[in-house]
């Protein structure tokens, strides 16, 4: 994963994304609706698991893998990016849901910041076609590192 979007995740995950209410507490004058909706408040919450592009994202994401990415809380979804479930077969699924998550929660961002900062339309195509395109990339390295050890495993 890249560097850039680690360090989104980890902000993610430490509750310290710069959300329209998080930026209130110094421009109180600002208007705090979500930059994507402007149909509720922007909170961490809201943007990772309410917003209708966020629900949209995860709802075609689970349908596409079979993965469950359905949560009401932060607190579960914080669990599930930062416990790596035991590897065991029926644990699976939860591993593989953490793969998916960064990529998609990065694009949600993305669109975010370009609806806050250019004034652009948030359009779900582009969510979706972004996210499938990192998972692609992420999915082309991790299989190249396999085959590197697997390599490396002959020799
Ligand atoms: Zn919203």
């Amino acid at each position: 994963m890249p560097r850039k979007i680690k360090i989104f995740v980890w902000l993610t995950l430490q509750n310290r994304l710069l959300t329209k209410i998080y930026r209130a507490k110094w421009r109180p004058a600002e208007s705090t609706d979500c930059a994507m909706c402007q149909a509720e408040p922007e909170s961490v919450k809201h943007l990772l698991l309410r917003c209708p592009a966020t629900v949209r994202l995860w709802g075609e994401l689970s349908r596409a893998t079979g993965a469950s990415l359905n949560y009401s809380s932060l607190t579960e979804f914080r669990d599930a990016m930062s416990n790596p479930a035991p590897l065991s077969a029926h644990a699976l699924p939860n591993r593989f849901t953490r793969l998916l998550l960064p990529p998609g929660l990065w694009t949600i961002w993305r669109g975010r910041n370009g609806a806050l900062f250019r004034g652009q339309r948030v359009y779900f195509e582009n969510i979706w076609d972004t996210t499938l395109h990192l998972l692609q990339d992420w999915g082309r390295h991790l299989a190249g590192l396999s085959r590197v050890y697997y390599l490396e495993g002959e020799l």
